[in-house]
């Protein structure tokens, strides 16, 4: 049983029910909808069909909208795709004109106002650059530095410059409202530049009413990561979205940033998730390659809380194959884990009060004392995510009534969430509590096992009770 949380994002390769099956069998927590591909019809089918499985296989796999975000893009081109080559010019207009060799429009009408003289545009995923070697009222002139193939829809990115696009679009506010339809649990925000952004979508939820999603910012702009304090701050988790990161940066600054924001997130008691190109070999081959087992290794050992598919899972030939694989590096670096280290970094930085130090006190007794589990009754998740970021080296078993709740935890490091009704008393907490466990993991006689929460259930505010049970 992994404590790493795996993300597979669904695509063409994975929308098959049996296919998503096998995935969840295989180990998948949460799955991610991709809002720059995905429409409603998509996201109706897969949803179904989660739901299906779930019930089918009693599991809690959760669901993550990535938002679209404002971005710019290559309008329509006449033919399917256009190369372009080091040297020649281009034009790129701000119109709608359908573009071939010589020129092509963009879907953001201000670009030729902002951009300055020899800033550059990025294209797609760095397979294009174009260097701006003159501007009149509508057209950019650019000179082609790196030459590639240019298709429709790609991404157009100005790491020079910056762009004054309104953060939420009219799009992702209709996917906020779909998200809050359908029950989705986590809500990735794409090109945040500032912790007003993830405010915006806050007020948003909350004039919907919705207290389910949980909200995950993506870190994928210069100015996000040097406002990332404040960005983990307001957030409740921070995705590393490492593919856009290293267009808008020099690409050799990633994983620096990358350890630097886990290391953040885990201080801050916040969920941190590192996203792309983890498998990439795999969506042509069934075997990793040595470098890719290495990142995703180290990604586990520095107490990432969820590693996310992408291209591996939405168009590649072999998804059931790389949740497997992903399962079984996770498993084996999980050995390797310095919890000790982990725990210490997290009491220097825990503010003082009850459900802290009770935490603490659980994750220390459970790693001395062996134990095979932490069992936790909740109402809302709380103790289970205060004891998650102690990184005890047992699992942590959450009982809940409520299945948003389960969901809501299934990002966190070591948590596993189960079902049960409600408990009417104290005895009985602890009675279903030993029974739960029991069904949900093979133990033995004299396994130890320590039981903690808040009693009365909703009407203390903090956890309150810790008890070490032998089996
Ligand atoms: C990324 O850029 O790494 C990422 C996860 O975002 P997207 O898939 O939306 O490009």
């Amino acid at each position: 049983m992994n404590k790493t949380k795996i993300v597979a994002t669904i695509g063409p390769a994975s929308q098959d029910k049996q296919i998503l099956k096998q995935m969840i069998l295989a180990g998948l927590d949460v799955i991610r909808i991709n809002m720059s591909y995905a429409d409603y019809d998509f996201c109706d089918d897969v949803i179904t069909k989660l739901n299906q499985l779930n019930e089918e296989l009693n599991t809690n796999v959760a669901i993550m909208m990535d938002l679209n975000g404002p971005t710019i893009v290559v309008n329509q081109l006449k033919k399917k795709t256009v190369e372009l080559k080091e040297g020649q010019i281009v034009e790129v207009y701000t119109d709608e004109r359908v573009g071939d060799e010589t020129f092509f429009s963009i879907s953001y009408q201000s670009l030729v106002q902002e951009l300055k003289y020899n800033s550059h545009l990025i294209l797609g995923d760095n397979e294009v650059v174009l260097k701006i070697v003159d501007k009149r009222e509508d057209v950019l002139t650019c000179v082609v530095e790196k030459s590639g193939v240019l298709k429709a829809g790609m991404k157009v990115i100005s790491p020079d410059c910056k762009l004054n696009l309104h953060f939420l679009t009219e799009k992702d506010k209709q996917d906020i409202v779909y998200a809050h339809e359908h029950q989705i649990d986590f809500l990735a925000l794409s090109f945040v530049h500032s912790s007003e952004d993830v405010l915006e979508v806050n007020d948003l939820l909350i004039q919907l009413n919705d207290n389910r999603i949980s909200i995950l910012t993506k870190i994928e702009t210069e100015e996000a990561v040097e406002e990332i304090d404040e960005i983990i701050r307001v957030s409740d988790g921070i995705l590393i979205a490492r593919g856009d990161l290293g267009v808008s940066l020099p690409v050799e600054r990633v994983p620096g940033i990358q350890k630097m924001i886990i290391h953040k997130c885990h201080n801050e008691g916040k969920v941190s998730l590192v996203a792309t190109e983890f498998l990439a070999s795999m969506e042509n081959s069934n075997h990793p390659t040595r470098a890719e087992v290495s990142d995703v290794a180290n990604a586990v050992l520095d107490g990432v809380d969820a590693v996310i598919l992408s291209g591996e899972t939405t168009v590649g030939k072999y998804p059931i194959e790389v949740l497997t694989m992903m399962e079984k590096i996770i498993e084996t670096a999980e050995k390797d884990i310095p919890y000790y280290e982990l725990l210490d970094s997290a009491m220097r930085t825990e503010e003082e009060g009850i459900t802290g130090s009770i935490a603490y006190s659980v994750a220390t007794c459970a790693n001395r004392l062996r134990c095979v589990a932490i069992v936790t009754p909740t109402v809302t998740g709380y103790t289970a995510r205060r004891i998650s970021r102690f990184r005890p080296s047992c699992p942590i078993v959450t009982l809940s009534s409520d299945e948003a709740v389960i969901k809501q935890l299934s990002l966190c490091f070591g948590v596993y969430g189960v079902k049960i009704s409600e408990f009417t008393s104290f005895d009985k907490m602890m009675k279903q509590s030993i029974s739960s466990l029991k069904e949900f993991m093979d133990t033995k006689e004299h396994d130890k096992v320590i039981i903690t929460g808040g009693y009365p259930f909703h009407e203390v505010k903090h956890t309150n009770f810790m008890r070490i049970e032998e089996l």
